[in-house]
């Protein structure tokens, strides 16, 4: 309970609207599985392979993904 007045409620809107969108722009690039980031640093993704869906582009750990490493393209079930 505290006293919000008009101000305080706009400014929570807001807040909320940005983390929503926020959220929305870094889901391509997370593992929909685990949800770690696909972070362009090689010395963190030097041991892990990462596939994306061709239809979505949703990225996944390849270890979640029952898929040949070497196939040239991948469809997630789910599409
Ligand atoms: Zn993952
Ligand atoms: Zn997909």
């Amino acid at each position: 309970m505290f006293p919000a007045g008009q101000k305080d409620l706009d400014l929570l809107r807001w807040q909320i609207a940005t983390t929503v969108l926020e959220a929305s722009e870094d889901l391509t690039d997370m593992c929909c599985v685990c949800s770690a980031e696909n972070l362009d640093n090689p010395e963190q993704d030097e041991n892990t392979t990462w596939i994306a869906c061709d239809v979505c582009g949703s990225w996944f750990h390849h270890v979640f993904v029952a898929f040949p490493n070497t196939a040239e393209t991948f469809v997630r079930m789910a599409c």
